[in-house]
């Protein structure tokens, strides 16, 4: 049985939803804008049964405020999710959520949601859309990317999508339609740290173990405000116990207060101090001979190239006084296996970030990645044999990828891709013309660099789709807008954490006529003539044809929220998924691709007299572009959408706190208000990303604060295909 919500009962939750956290007054809707009319209709066809509004009940699920997914149990009075807590039985949550989960059923009940599909009525970015009918807008989206197919191929159509539960689908969707165009935010994160991981080890993304650890380098990780809920928890717990940390950073972060050392690096040295950290401990013998002799391979080829790399020589470099880098050189060593460099996350800095994480990957190798606590650094142990719908092989695709991989961009992984790349070949036209763009929850016009030029790649488009629940900066483009139910509404794909299978699922109705992505992929699958591709009667069905090989029932899942699938012993001679099925120090991949085997110096550009590197990094209040509209999280914005400038360097120009000043970079402008402080190194200056909206649908983001991807110039590491966020250089003056 379904509950009917009407709109009387939602109206009505809400109002005492509102009343509750004392935000009466927030919910202006679109429809007083004149935009559009957003009448909450029943979500149809649900498949679940939930408690009606007056019952008070709990449900386990999952967060979706950022890609770490905490468990969250919701709590549920009237018929509004009232509180959300963290899980104690998952893994990522251990209990716990950060300020972005806590403040995540304002995504829910976000007055500026789109609720209806919406099709454009006015001129391409004017905003000006109507309600239509799910049957319309599927119909009218099926009937465009079937024109495009048939008169371009499907090449023609670009895909692209965030980091979610739901992102296999979408995959699937763009596989069976038969395009190789698939632009992700992966490019813009941490392309560096998992080519270099995948070259060295064979692993994408290293785990970290933080159990008695008492030397952690972190280059630019800043856990303290770039928040894992876990790992964050982790690392204070080992700081408390005594472990040094130290923090690389032009900026004072977070992290950095809670570290035992602040090194405030020049920006795109890092590479040189790392260098020298192995020059010191090959040269001085301080390695692990057995762990290096038995399971690495290119040594050799290592001890000599790093010869030059001295602590002298990077300190010149970095800043970082020469003593100071040859003590931490030894105290990292000493402390091995209880010691190691973080392999970072967002890892698209400088355009020689790859050398950056290859540096990294080969000192954790050369300290023996803690192989007596069972490595601190290692891959994920379990793999869970989740079950899947039955489907057709895809159809095989011939045509080149405009992100350049792998004819321009030979070792990026393909998984991976050059987002950036996409958008620039939009532009050209080479090596073909892009008609059609669908993008799913993403953001380009905020996430790409050079703002001014992805909105000339939409202009190009005879067509714009997009998924999301929220009218962001690129929906705003769209021709269509396919309202996506939010985290605590729909159910997604289940994840494996561990040996632990844990379940997303609707805590609430939708609202409106918001719909899963498991819902809509399946019913434009079908428009598309794509039906063998998605071999589900619903959501429920999915899920059930997942977990099917465990035993486990739906019912018990969703009251329960995980099942544990027993581990499998693992043994055998230790082995690395690499070519030479060791450790690669040295790279015969690397060599045969035209580039450097083992890791080497490469000076990054550094700004012309007057100018300032431009950093960027996160604050612990948002997540990305996604959460800048978020009631709760927009009350605790403290200087979150200024910029960071030294006193000296404002006192140069004038500039005092609180002024607004206009920053200059070679492809385009912003205004910003300063924050004067002494947090950051005399030659940066630095934006949070995500603020700055233009979309005029969100109502709290809109205009607040500016947007760093209208100066940031697009330039891309041509090993890993990362987009190199800090090598963008602006002047400040004021305005
Ligand atoms: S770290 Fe915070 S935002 Fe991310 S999943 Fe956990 S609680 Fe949610």
């Amino acid at each position: 049985m379904t509950e009917e919500i009407t709109r009387e009962k939602w109206l009505l939750s809400r109002r005492q939803f509102l009343k509750g956290a004392a935000l009466a007054g927030t919910g202006a809707a679109l429809a007083k804008a004149g935009i559009f009319d957003l009448t909450p209709a029943r979500a149809q066809g649900t498949t679940h049964f939930l408690p009606g509004p007056t019952a008070d009940y709990q449900v386990y699920t999952m967060c979706e405020m950022c890609v770490w997914r905490c468990g969250v149990v919701a709590k549920v009075r009237n018929g509004v999710v009232e509180k959300l807590d963290g899980n104690p039985n998952h893994p990522h949550s251990l209990g716990n959520l950060c300020a972005r989960g806590q403040s995540g059923l304002m995504m829910t009940y976000d007055p500026d949601r789109v609720l209806a599909p919406l099709m454009r009525v006015g001129e391409r970015g004017s905003g000006r859309f109507r309600q239509a009918t799910w049957d319309e807008a599927l119909d009218f989206t099926a009937e465009q990317m079937l024109r495009i197919k048939d008169t371009y191929g499907p090449q023609a159509m670009v895909f692209s999508s965030t980091h979610n539960l739901s992102q296999p689908l979408f995959e699937n969707l763009l596989n069976a339609y038969g395009s190789p165009n698939y632009g992700t935010q992966r490019s813009l994160c941490f392309n560096a740290m998992v080519t270099a991981h995948l070259l060295t080890y064979g692993i994408q993304e290293p785990a970290r173990r933080y159990d008695g650890m008492k030397y952690i380098i972190l280059t630019g990780r800043n856990l303290m405000e770039g928040i894992s809920t876990s790992e964050t928890r982790q690392l204070m717990q080992v700081i408390s116990e005594g472990a040094h940390v130290v923090v690389l950073d032009p900026r004072f972060t977070k992290t950095a207060a809670k570290a035992g050392e602040w090194l405030p690096i020049k920006p795109g040295m890092d590479l040189a101090f790392h260098l020298a950290l192995i020059n010191v401990i090959v040269s001085e013998n301080l390695y692990d001979r057995n762990f290096v002799n038995n399971y690495t391979v290119g040594f050799d080829e290592l001890a000599e190239s790093v010869k030059p790399y001295t602590p002298r020589w990077a300190a010149e470099l970095t800043e970082i006084p020469e003593a100071t880098i040859y003590r931490i050189a030894h105290e990292f060593a000493a402390a091995a296996p209880f010691a190691f460099a973080h392999p970072n996350w967002r890892t698209s800095n400088f355009v020689n970030s790859f050398q950056t994480e290859r540096a990294v990957a080969v000192l954790n190798a050369l300290i023996g990645i803690c192989p007596e606590q069972g490595d601190c650094i290692f891959p994920e142990e379990d793999h869970v044999g989740l079950g899947s719908p039955p489907q057709p092989a895809y159809p095989r695709i011939s045509a080149q990828r405009l992100d350049g991989v792998p004819w321009k961009y030979p070792l990026v992984p393909l998984k991976l891709g050059v987002f950036q790349e996409i958008r620039d070949n939009i532009l050209t036209g080479q090596p073909y013309q892009a008609r059609g763009w669908f993008f799913s929850r993403q953001n380009p016009i905020m996430s790409l660099p050079d703002q001014a030029k992805t909105i000339q790649a939409f202009e190009k488009l005879e067509f714009i789709v997009s998924v999301d629940i929220i009218l962001n900066d690129s929906s705003w483009y769209a021709d269509v807008i396919l309202p996506e139910a939010t985290y605590l509404e729909r159910y997604d794909p289940v994840l494996a954490v561990g040996n632990r299978v844990f379940i997303r699922q609707p805590v609430v109705e939708s609202l409106g006529e918001a719909r899963s992505a498991l819902w809509i992929y399946r019913e434009l699958g079908r428009r598309l003539g794509l039906q063998d591709f998605f071999q589900y009667v619903d959501e429920e069905d999915y899920i059930r044809q997942q977990i099917a090989p465990f035993g486990v029932t739906l019912e018990h899942l969703k009251q329960v929220g995980y099942f544990d699938v027993p581990r499998e012993k693992k043994s055998g001679e230790r082995t690395w998924d690499t070519p030479s099925g060791k450790v690669e120090i040295a790279s015969e991949t690397l060599r045969r691709a035209g580039f450097s085997a083992v890791p080497v110096w490469e000076a990054p550009p550094e700004p012309p007299a007057g100018r300032f590197y431009l950093l960027t990094g996160k604050v612990g209040q948002h997540t990305q572009f996604a959460t800048q509209n978020n009631a709760y999280l927009t009350e605790v914005d403290y200087h979150t959408h200024d910029l960071w400038m030294h006193p000296s360097s404002a006192a140069e120009r004038g500039i005092r706190d609180g002024d607004r000043v206009r920053v200059v970079s070679d492809v385009g402008e912003v205004e910003i208000t300063v924050w004067v402080t002494e947090g950051i190194r005399p030659d940066c200056v630095y934006m949070a990303p995500g603020f700055g909206h233009t979309s005029r649908g969100l109502k709290k983001a809109y205009g607040r604060g500016a947007n760093a991807s209208r100066v940031h110039v697009t330039y891309t590491d041509p090993v890993s295909g990362g987009q190199a966020l800090t090598q963008t250089f602006v002047t400040v003056e004021k305005a």
